[in-house]
């Protein structure tokens, strides 16, 4: 539906119309309300029908039933019937200055091409994003100016360098990155000098890999870990953790870990792990995405030819995952059937943790290696766990409210007064179903509107 009520308003104010006449209202320092739409807060809470959500400056100075919200003579008003707003998602795992492209090189690691995914990941509604690890000298400086909110793109958090195992995860071959992303500590006191000089900077986490790749390479042995985590624990600083089998995401919760930055895909979880988490209050990251995304455009759904994901992909990728030749050479991968099963496990997992109430905040991996696609990735995220059993209701939570609070983020996440204006309008309801967070009719971050629908963002070249 087109804003009547906000054109109106914009020509008596004697602005120009539209979305134009919002950016000058804007400018102005003046008032902005958003009416009529249903509001889904983040909270986990039943939506509201014909809300109104009052913006002044970065944040919201009022949400509530248009009915009874007030706001001042001269408020810029966008008439939202018919919509539905959701807060700016969250992704709590994922990578930036890695890809570009179809390149995976230390080189990438620049501002250019951070800033640009940070700006499709805002257009694609999600606001804010964390760099789990394999960051160069170049994040915190990033990370400033995406906290200031005067840089365009999503807010930026992380955990600086990662620290990895020798010959081991994350694998060389695969993510190439300089000396100066990450260490691979071959002893407890090189762990903790590694730790130190991660936690200089002041990362907002720190990360490690306990992992063999499939059996293809050693795993971070349990006192390298030990020595990491008790390490950034002196300082008060959490540390994430890379896993894939079920062992080994027990080993790293009794060694203190504080959050399980992949799903475990070997096996189904048993009650000990349920026991141990919830008992530790620890946070569980799932990334379904990252496995799926190994077999699926190969496949070619349907929803492949949508412009939502062709606009996300930059042309040497649209190029590859169009050339039959690459896609037949993917399906026939030996290692397929292996992925399969983790997306399965990983989905019956994610459940399992969820309704025993483990806390499962959100993320995807996107970043690391091409097919992992910024901003698109959140949006299948949310479908794959709306597939594994969760409502729509329940995965928009984890991505929004959950997901700021395992950051310890209290400024965002959820849509209440004195949080940061951070939503997507939305021209559908994802409560009847998820994929309608794809259809995006704008993104408004730190109180100003940055992008429009996604049909009209294009990924740019590289
Ligand atoms: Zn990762």
């Amino acid at each position: 539906m087109r804003c009547k009520i906000c054109v109106l308003m914009c020509f008596s104010l004697g602005l120009f119309s539209g979305a134009a006449g919002i950016y000058a209202a804007q400018e102005g320092g003046q008032t902005v309300a958003l009416i009529g739409a249903r509001l889904i807060d983040g909270s986990g809470q039943a939506p509201l029908e014909n809300s109104a959500l009052v913006i002044q400056g970065e944040t919201l100075s009022a949400v509530g039933p248009a009915a009874s919200v007030k706001f001042p003579d001269g408020t810029a008003v966008i008439d939202c019937h018919g919509q539905t707003i959701i807060p700016g998602l969250i992704t709590d795992h994922s990578h930036v200055g890695l890809v570009d492209g179809v390149s995976i090189k230390p080189e990438n690691y620049n501002r250019q091409n951070i800033l640009r995914q940070l700006r499709q990941y805002e257009a694609y509604g999600v606001t804010s994003v964390t760099a789990l690890g394999l960051n160069g000298s170049l994040f915190y400086e990033l990370r400033d100016g995406q906290h200031s909110g005067k840089s365009p793109g999503a807010d930026l958090f992380g955990a600086f360098r990662g620290i990895g195992a020798p010959l081991g995860a994350p694998p060389a071959a695969v993510i190439p990155v300089s000396t100066d992303q990450l260490y691979r500590p071959e002893t407890a006191e090189e762990a903790r000098t590694a730790v130190r000089e991660i936690l200089a900077g002041h990362p907002d986490l720190v990360k490690i890999w306990v992992d063999d790749l499939l059996g293809t390479s050693p795993k971070m042995k349990p006192e390298i870990y030990t020595a990491v985590i008790e390490e950034a624990h002196r300082a008060g600083v959490r540390i994430a953790a890379h896993i894939y089998y079920l062992q080994d995401a027990k080993a790293v919760l009794r060694a203190g870990v504080d959050i399980i930055a992949h799903g475990v895909r070997d096996q189904p979880v048993d009650q000990e792990f349920i026991d141990e988490m919830k008992a530790r209050s620890v946070w569980y990251i799932a990334t379904i995405n990252l496995d799926e995304c190994s077999y699926i455009f190969a496949e070619q759904p349907a929803w492949t030819k949508d412009a939502f994901f062709q606009n996300a992909l930059q042309p040497a990728l649209r190029a590859q995952l169009s050339d039959p030749a690459y896609l037949e050479k993917s399906s026939k991968s030996p290692r397929v059937p292996i992925f399969k099963k983790a997306v399965a496990t990983n989905q019956a997992n994610v459940k399992t943790l969820y309704d025993a109430g483990v806390k499962v905040a959100f993320g995807t991996d996107s970043g690391a290696i091409p097919p992992r696609i910024p901003g698109f990735a959140e949006h299948r995220e949310l479908q794959l766990m709306v597939a594994s059993g969760l409502t729509p209701l329940q995965a928009i939570n984890c991505a929004t409210s959950r997901a700021a609070a395992l950051l310890g983020l209290s400024d965002r996440g959820v849509l209440a007064p004195g949080k940061l204006a951070d939503f997507v309008v939305l021209t559908g309801n994802p409560l009847d179903d998820i994929t309608n967070t794809e259809k995006i009719a704008a993104v408004w971050h730190r109180g100003k509107k940055v992008a429009g629908a996604v049909g009209d963002f294009h990924a740019s070249g590289d």
